[in-house]
């Protein structure tokens, strides 16, 4: 066998200790649901790997019921400083059980097991990290008078981060002493089902997690139940939008974190290596199935035809295949219903004049994937410069002056986040000032920190996840993110100042 024949064994899946079928997790414990079930399929070749309950409004009702119990007989009476013992420990078993999470998380949702190891799994480890050490500080670090709990949390997450989703989301929740009911998505319920395992070894009191499967409905029972205080939502615009009416006048808070059409600038003095990877990381990274994905490059007319060629001589060297095997660059695609809106979304940008270039991938004959694409000669008005893709799809425009770039990144009715290349700082920064976006890189895309706030301007929803501004979200006397000191950097500024 020759070296370029050699591939080495996938990530076993053996290493999981799945069961045939999972029940919901209420009050400490898996419990029969009430609803139908539903097959949870791996992405990358349609085989099955468990049976999950889908929770009806009856099912809702018990796990709202439990962690309205939990608030009030514990979670809430507790001190900060031992709610924080309760997440440094989630923290540790999350690290010690690592290895399990990024190979249950690659087989449900199909990204690559370099990136569930290398990025997912150890990120929802810091974000426990991070918020266990607020747990203790909240009485006296600024985030309002006598800070209080809001009660019982509603939170419904999508499939693209299925773990680290559910980690923003209940990280801060318990942090603030709030109570939790969880939906994860239907396509990627499994790797919060673990988690559910780790709040039992946590010996987490029983009901202050709740994690009830299922599709829509489960999501609209959770969303509308009267017994919610705070509803957290993640996912499409669309949906979004239903909550925020259903929500509307009920006196719960809400948070959402929705679409969007990122702008990755690129101007002629960027430092094109870099750069290049930039713009591979920003838009292929997990299939681009990311709400902040740099699905937009905008580039300077000048260096238009060196950046394609350079970009799709690099992509011509990933490889498309098994998420479970580590040499993998680009997994699955989710499910097949974002599969069919990834094709139908491409075919509009031929139909409308775009040119488009695939890499020359070998597909597998089973399950659910696209090769990334490449569309050139996009026009500001073609649908694949106006729609969330939530693909490996980038659609390229032009631009002559950072004017221009500015006008043309912000013709978007989102505005989570942009990427800015370019050697001049003065440059970065000015240009970064007029961006409407809750955050923007610089020389760099897709980077995540617990400590710093990440949430969007217009259509990409309200609120803040992360810092301490996530955490006001899960307190009653902090409506609004605290008044932020003078060494807070620019970007975050701009994050709150919307
Ligand atoms: P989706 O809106 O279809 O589903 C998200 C979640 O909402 C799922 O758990 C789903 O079951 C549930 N749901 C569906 N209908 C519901 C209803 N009527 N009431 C309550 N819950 C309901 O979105 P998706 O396809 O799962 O995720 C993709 C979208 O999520 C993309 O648009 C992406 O940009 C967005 N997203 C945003 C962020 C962010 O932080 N801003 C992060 C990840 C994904």
């Amino acid at each position: 066998m020759s070296f370029l024949e050699y591939a080495p064994a996938p990530e076993s899946r053996s290493i999981l200790r799945l069961r045939d079928s999972y029940g919901l997790f209420i009050d400490g414990d898996f419990v029969e649901g009430t609803g139908e079930s539903f097959a949870t399929i791996s992405p990358a070749d349609e085989s099955h790997i468990a049976t999950i309950s889908a929770a009806s409004e009856a099912d809702v009702d018990r796990a709202v019921t439990a962690a309205r119990r939990a608030y009030d007989r514990s979670w809430s009476r507790m001190s900060g400083r031992d709610r924080g013992k309760y997440l440094f420990r989630i923290a540790r078993l999350v690290q010690e059980r690592a290895r399990e999470l990024a190979v249950a998380e690659s087989l449900d949702n199909g990204k690559p097991i370099k990136e569930s190891r290398d990025v997912d799994v150890p990120l929802v480890a810091a974000w426990f990290f991070y918020y266990a050490g607020w747990a203790d500080k909240l009485d006296y670090a600024g985030l309002g008078a006598a800070p209080r709990a809001l009660g019982v949390a509603g939170q419904v997450i999508p499939w693209n981060f299925p773990l680290l989703m559910l980690a923003w989301k209940i990280a801060p929740a318990l942090a603030a002493g709030n109570t939790v009911v969880l939906k994860p998505a239907e396509t990627t319920p499994l790797s919060a089902l673990i988690f559910a395992e780790i709040l039992q070894q946590a010996d987490l009191p029983p009901g202050v997690v709740n994690i009830v499967t299922g599709a829509g409905p489960t999501g609209a029972a959770l969303v509308s139940h009267p017994g919610i205080d705070k509803v957290a939502f993640t996912g499409s615009t669309g949906v979004g939008r239903a909550i925020a009416k259903e929500v509307a006048g009920s006196g719960k808070k809400l948070t959402l974190e929705l679409g969007g059409k990122a702008a990755n600038i690129v101007f002629d003095d960027a430092p094109i290596d870099q750069a290049i990877e930039g713009i591979v990381n920003g838009i292929f990274f997990n299939q681009g199935h990311v709400c902040c994905a740099g699905s937009r490059l905008l580039v300077q007319e000048n260096i238009h035809d060196e950046v394609v060629d350079r970009l799709k001589e690099r992509l011509s060297t990933l490889r498309l295949g098994d998420p479970l095997d580590k040499n993998s660059d680009i997994g699955a695609i989710n499910s097949r219903a974002q599969l069919d809106r990834i094709r139908a979304l491409s075919k509009i940008g031929e139909e409308e004049g775009a040119e488009r270039w695939s890499a020359d991938c070998v597909i597998p004959e089973n399950g659910f994937w696209f090769a990334p694409t490449i569309f050139t000669n996009v026009q500001a008005s073609h649908r694949i410069a106006r729609d969330e893709i939530f693909g490996p799809v980038l659609s390229v425009l032009t631009f002559r002056t950072p004017a221009e770039a500015i006008a043309k990144a912000n013709n978007t009715p989102y505005g989570l986040s942009a990427g800015i290349w370019s050697d001049k700082g003065s440059r970065i920064l000015a240009v970064a000032d007029k961006l409407r976006a809750g955050v923007v890189w610089a020389n760099t895309f897709n980077r995540f920190d617990p400590a710093s706030p990440f949430g969007g301007y217009k259509e990409s929803g309200y609120g803040r996840e992360g810092g301490r501004h996530g955490l006001a979200a899960y307190l009653a006397s902090a409506a609004s993110a605290p008044a932020l000191s003078a060494r807070t950097p620019r970007a975050s500024r701009k994050a709150v100042a919307k």
